[in-house]
């Protein structure tokens, strides 16, 4: 970790496996630099077999692969998408491109979740799907989810940005509803700088979702010789990642337990070191549900109020320990209240969004930077 500042606490360090380059460099000797190369195909199988989904499919980013679903669950103008408020900007965007509109319900006290309880209750006769964000790599109550989903017969799509090689009742995220996606951007726990997946799991999208990704085209099937000559067959884009970015994820794939393992020891470290301070009442610690394996995707703390918030912050700054605050909620951004509704009280959303703070957390992260972040945080939250 010799490139990290040491006398500085990064938010985020992206990190590399040491066989990126490599496999760049073998992508750039085969010749072959667009996109579905053999680095695609076996970051693809590698995906299929890990999540037991009947197709996966690298994307440029997540927001291409939640666009994606958009277009394969034929969302039209009017339609009506649950999800959560307290999310990326991405989970909303890919809708409202298809000129339907996000109906925002409130989250879970506990894991900032949507509430599946506050669901079938924003239902209208417009409504096509829900969107399940799971943050932090901690899964939403899925079967409730699901039932839900299934009495109303709509469709269920897993944001699983956050998800990689976290687990609900043994399922890998993103593998539960019609769809999941994936992301591999720099601030993810697998990496390619930008990219994504899209995992289908119903598999009577999989060739859909194959055409919408190349363009509209069925050349996927051209290339297996299923077809003799491809043609332009349905709507679609260019969201697949060339070759090189196929290259660096295959490396990070390759180490996908171990990035996790290393995450998971911060993540509890920081757990068991705050644990003095949740039970002084000076802050609330992440709630995990027994039935959720999470990936230590990001630690977060709950402080009493904005106002502590603030004060945190600042004094992070000043020891240069860059920690950060997370979603602006969609329904109080200038776009959420232009394409967006909500369904009664976000009041959870709006307390929870305003006290919350993510620590650093990094393949790479020591010890000390750990006890320091801790011991400033105590200082800060006795003084408050
Ligand atoms: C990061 C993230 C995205 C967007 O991922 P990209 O790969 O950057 O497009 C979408 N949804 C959630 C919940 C995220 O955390």
């Amino acid at each position: 970790m010799s490139n990290l500042p040491f006398d500085r606490t990064p938010f985020n360090f992206p990190h590399m496996t040491g066989k990126e380059l490599l496999y760049i460099a073998e992508a750039h000797f085969n010749g072959k630099l667009a996109g579905d190369g053999p680095f695609t195909k076996r970051c693809h199988e590698w995906l299929e077999a890990h999540s037991g989904c009947a197709r996966a499919l690298l994307t440029h980013s997540c927001t291409a692969a939640l666009e994606m679903t958009a277009l394969l669950l034929d969302i039209e103008q009017g339609d009506e998408v649950i999800m959560p408020s307290y999310t990326f900007v991405s989970t909303a965007n890919a809708f409202v491109l298809r000129g339907a509109v996000p109906v925002f319900v409130d989250i879970r006290e506990d894991t900032l979740n949507l509430d599946e309880e506050k669901i079938e209750d924003a239902i209208t006769p417009r409504t096509k799907a829900i969107v399940a964000v799971h943050y932090a790599g901690v899964a939403c109550n899925m079967d409730r989810l699901m039932s839900i989903a299934r009495k109303h017969g709509l469709k269920v799509v897993e944001d699983a940005a956050q998800g990689m090689m976290a687990s609900y009742r043994g399922k890998p995220l993103g593998s539960i509803g019609d769809l999941g996606t994936l992301s591999f951007h720099e601030t993810k726990n697998v990496i390619s700088g930008e990219g994504g997946a899209l995992i289908v799991n119903d598999k009577n999208l999989a060739q859909r979702a194959e055409i919408i990704r190349e363009k509209g085209t069925d050349r996927g099937r051209f290339f297996r010789g299923e077809v003799d000559k491809y043609t332009w067959q349905d709507i679609g884009s260019s969201f697949l990642p060339g070759e090189l970015i196929a290259a660096f994820l295959w490396a990070q794939l390759e180490d996908a337990q171990r990035i996790t393992d290393q995450r998971i020891a911060s993540w509890q470290r920081y757990h068991q070191l705050l644990e003095p301070l949740e039970a002084a009442g000076l802050l609330r610690r992440p709630i995990v549900p027994s039935d959720c394996i999470h990936n230590g995707h990001l630690y977060y703390v709950l402080l009493p109020s904005a106002h502590q918030r603030e004060a945190l912050l600042k004094d992070f700054k000043m020891q240069s320990i860059s920690a950060v605050f997370h979603y602006v909620p969609l329904h109080s951004s200038p776009a959420g209240v232009r394409y967006g509704r909500t369904h009664g009280s976000l009041d959870i959303t709006d307390l929870q969004s305003e006290r919350l703070v993510r620590l650093p957390l990094f393949v790479g992260l020591t010890e000390d930077q750990q006890c320091q972040v801790v011991s400033r945080l105590a200082m800060s939250a006795k003084t408050a």
